[in-house]
């Protein structure tokens, strides 16, 4: 078997998010690298790897032993489902900075103030308690000045960790981070992801003698993206701010997102329910009587995605019942996906997602 002449470690050519990816061709010449050291060699760039929970646990626990800043990256979209797992415990005596990332995706409407609020809510509620939590879009740079004052205030000389799970747009933060922390860090990128292990974590110089660690990105299989096929991962995210849709809806009714998600309006008066999810989503309207068939007749085609190829792996749907009472403004959140705004007069709502995703509620952010 090949190994990479960076990082020592087995190649393989299956699977571009877990380690040792090379793509086939790099296998033909004489001295083999994988994708990540190829990165940052020739472009001063650090890629996330993935690995599953046993490894990743590993990686996890050995932080307490280390006296650092842990940040915490997570997807605004998707809180519960990028959540690392046991972090509260993972992380000893040490401070966490909580990074809220994708903040290029919400509505404009909502006050950044609101979502800290609810993000604060969210850590209590896990048992996390960060120093600070920023939000932050690491694809178009918002808020990094902050990010970098923040890091620079709270790590206090220390070394600083980042964890995250896959996807929530880790590396993207870290490639900005090293473009925009100016002189201590810039184009001094020496990777050492450690030779031979399996440990994974890319060590990038900060200015001082210290080092922001990257450590691999966990693969939550619960993760709406990782239920759907990675072509289909496009349609079910957003690229600018979403826009909401707002449906009147009766008693009696259903919504359909494409085919993953139905929300059955089983009680209450006429009502406004806003989705908030990307906007080129397809939503179906249909009467609650003819749902189970028409989800039948339908699914993988109008009601798409997923589409026909992906069903056959999609999980079973479970059923979420929430009850919302009459003055109360409620935002159903369907993790990966977005949320429905549910403002009137109360309502008996049943959502059906596939089994995994997690439902939450939580007091409307607009
Ligand atoms: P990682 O697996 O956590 O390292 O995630 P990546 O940095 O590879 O990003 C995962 C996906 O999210 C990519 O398609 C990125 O382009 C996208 N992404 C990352 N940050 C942002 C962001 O701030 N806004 C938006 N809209 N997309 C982002």
């Amino acid at each position: 078997m090949k190994v990479c002449s960076g990082c020592g470690i087995s190649i393989q050519t299956e699977d571009k998010q877990m380690p040792g990816f090379a793509p086939q061709r790099a296998l033909e010449r004489e001295r083999v690298i994988c994708q990540r050291c190829f990165r940052i060699t020739h472009y001063n760039e650090i890629a996330s790897v993935s690995l599953d929970n046993k490894d990743y646990r590993a990686i996890l626990n050995d932080i307490s032993n280390h006296d650092a800043l842990v940040i915490m990256c997570i997807d605004l979209f998707d809180v519960a489902g990028s959540w690392v797992k046991g972090i509260d415990q993972a992380i000893g005596d040490n401070s966490i900075l909580l990074v809220a990332n994708k903040m290029d995706l919400f509505p404009l409407s909502i006050t950044i103030e609101k979502i800290e609020d609810w993000l604060r809510k969210e850590a209590r509620s896990r048992g996390l308690k960060p120093v600070d939590i920023v939000v932050i879009s690491a694809k178009k740079g918002y808020e990094f000045d902050q990010l970098i004052g923040m890091i620079e205030q709270y790590r206090e000389g220390k070394n600083v960790f980042v964890v995250g799970s896959a996807n929530v747009g880790k590396s993207t933060m870290i490639n900005r981070l090293i473009k925009d922390f100016g002189e201590g860090l810039d184009h001094e990128l020496t990777t050492s992801p450690y030779p031979g292990t399996t440990l994974q974590t890319v060590h990038i110089p900060l200015e001082d003698g210290k080092e922001l660690i990257d450590t691999p990105g966990i693969i939550n299989e619960q993760q709406m993206s990782h239920l759907i096929a990675p072509e289909e991962i496009p349609l079910i995210t957003p690229t600018k701010p979403i826009d909401p849709i707002v449906y009147q809806l009766n008693e009696q009714q259903t919504l359909f997102i494409g085919g993953l998600v139905r929300i059955d309006f089983i009680k209450g008066e006429r009502q406004s329910f806003v989705f908030y999810v990307a906007n080129q989503l397809n939503l179906h309207r249909t009467k609650l009587e003819n749902a189970d068939t028409l989800y039948e007749n339908h699914k993988g085609e109008l009601l798409a995605p997923p589409s026909m190829d992906t069903l056959e792996n999609f999980p079973p749907f479970v059923t979420h019942t929430i009850r919302i009472k009459n003055g109360e403004e409620k935002d159903i959140v369907i993790s990966g996906l977005g949320w429905v705004a549910v403002k009137g007069t109360g309502a008996l709502i049943e959502v059906q997602a596939p089994k995994g995703v997690h439902i939450g509620i939580r007091p409307s952010l607009i």
